[in-house]
């Protein structure tokens, strides 16, 4: 029993990623580890103008606390988006703004886990999930993906044991894979949890971000019951706001209410005020439309540099979409291991062992494309490839 914290704390996954991002601050190093959007896209002068304007219209009124749910036009924006981007009708009494959608995920574990209760992770999966769920203390079943969703098979061994309460999935353009679920994968997922008391959690910071491909239907399409969606304003406008939401039925709404009253009371309203001023002020499709022009060609740069350079055996997704790809290396091959090599050549990554649950080492790992230029690409991928040659041979 440790004397000092609560048991809550004690099992929590330390973040890694923390300790690389210390590493790959160095400017010598090229940094493929973060997980960020790209500074360089960010419409400073626009939010500059939103904010100026909003104070000098509303004044003192922006500066006050406010409600739990969040500010109603905004809520309004983000059914009508739901409305038009996606074919979806969402009531805005089953909108509530959260402090960014990492929040979301705090307060879905707060209201609906309790200690060892089952919850479904996609594997490999978000590792802000792990750590927001692993407060709640739940029993993980880990679910493999592959490049066109949840490996079915796994899922239905899974619910012949288990009546899970959540299943966590990034569909679109997943952090870390870069895979999406196909519609039929999302259909099958769907069928085997119709009717079962659990809750489908689809978290999409990133569906907006889509360079290439088609649209696939949102799980609210064939689990409209059972779903909750996570939105964010951290990759379509910026994360500093700390802006995203949950769409949750009403049962649950008014639960999420407690939980978030409990927490912060409400989110940032000012930052609500002036992200709303820039919506209305600003062609949002845009501003998303520059942000893909970029990352798709950095995502190409990446693609075409792992072609040519990587040794064969190694496998790279290509994903149509968000900010990262998924790279497996040959069995045996560890990317701990490779990441020690990497560093000493000044490139740096994120192994994979932190997107599963309870590993120590795999043989894949992450590359971020979003906030490195296509040259650096070039240059990093091709120091990364040496260290792998070197790993490889050695293997
Ligand atoms: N979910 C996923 C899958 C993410 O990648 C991130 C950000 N890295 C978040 C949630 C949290 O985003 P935010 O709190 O900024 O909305």
């Amino acid at each position: 029993m440790n004397q000092l914290f609560s048991d809550r704390i004690a099992d929590v996954p330390q973040s890694f990623i923390r300790e690389i991002l210390k590493i790959a601050i160095d400017p010598s190093v090229i940094s493929f580890a973060g997980g960020l959007p790209n500074r360089t896209l960010f419409p400073v002068d626009a939010i500059r103008e939103a904010a100026d304007r909003i104070l000098r219209t509303a004044g003192g009124e922006v500066l006050q606390y406010s409600n739990s749910e969040g500010y109603r036009p905004l809520r309004e924006w983000i059914a009508q988006r739901y409305r038009e981007r996606q074919g979806l009708e969402i009531a805005v009494e089953n909108i509530l703004i959260t402090t960014g959608s990492q929040q979301g995920l705090d307060l879905l574990g707060k209201t609906l886990i309790n200690d060892h209760d089952p919850v479904v992770m996609e594997e490999p999966g978000y590792l802000g999930a792990i750590q927001a769920f692993s407060l709640y203390r739940p029993r993980f079943l880990p679910v493999p993906v592959h490049e066109a969703g949840m490996n079915i098979d796994r899922l239905q061994d899974v619910l012949r044991t288990a009546e899970p309460r959540l299943l966590y999935t990034v569909a679109n353009f997943q952090n870390p894979a870069g895979i999406t679920y196909s519609e039929a994968n999302r259909e099958a997922v769907a069928a085997l949890l119709k009717g079962k008391r659990t809750f489908l959690v689809q978290d999409d910071p990133y569906g907006e971000l889509r360079f290439s491909g088609q649209h696939q239907r949102s799980f609210a399409y064939y689990l409209p019951e059972q779903t909750l969606l996570l939105g964010s304003f951290s990759k379509t406008v910026v994360p500093a706001f700390r802006i995203g939401w949950i769409v949750a039925p009403d049962r649950l709404m008014e639960k999420l209410v407690i939980a978030k009253q409990a927490s912060d009371l409400h989110t940032d309203f000012f930052a609500q005020r002036v992200l709303y001023q820039y919506l209305q002020d600003n062609d949002l499709d845009a501003h998303i439309a520059r942000i893909t022009e970029v990352y798709g060609r950095q995502r190409d740069a990446m693609v075409q540099a792992i072609e040519n350079h990587f040794p064969a055996g190694v496998h790279a997704t290509r994903p149509e979409g968000g900010m990262f790809l998924w790279v497996t290396l040959p069995e045996g091959v560890s990317s701990m291991h490779l990441f020690e090599q990497a560093i000493r050549d000044k490139v740096a990554f994120v192994p994979g062992h932190p997107f599963y649950i309870g590993r120590t080492w795999t043989n894949d790992l992450r590359l971020n494309f979003s906030c490195v230029d296509d040259k650096s690409i070039a240059i990093g991928i091709e120091r990364l490839a040496r260290a792998l040659a070197l790993q490889v041979q050695a293997a």
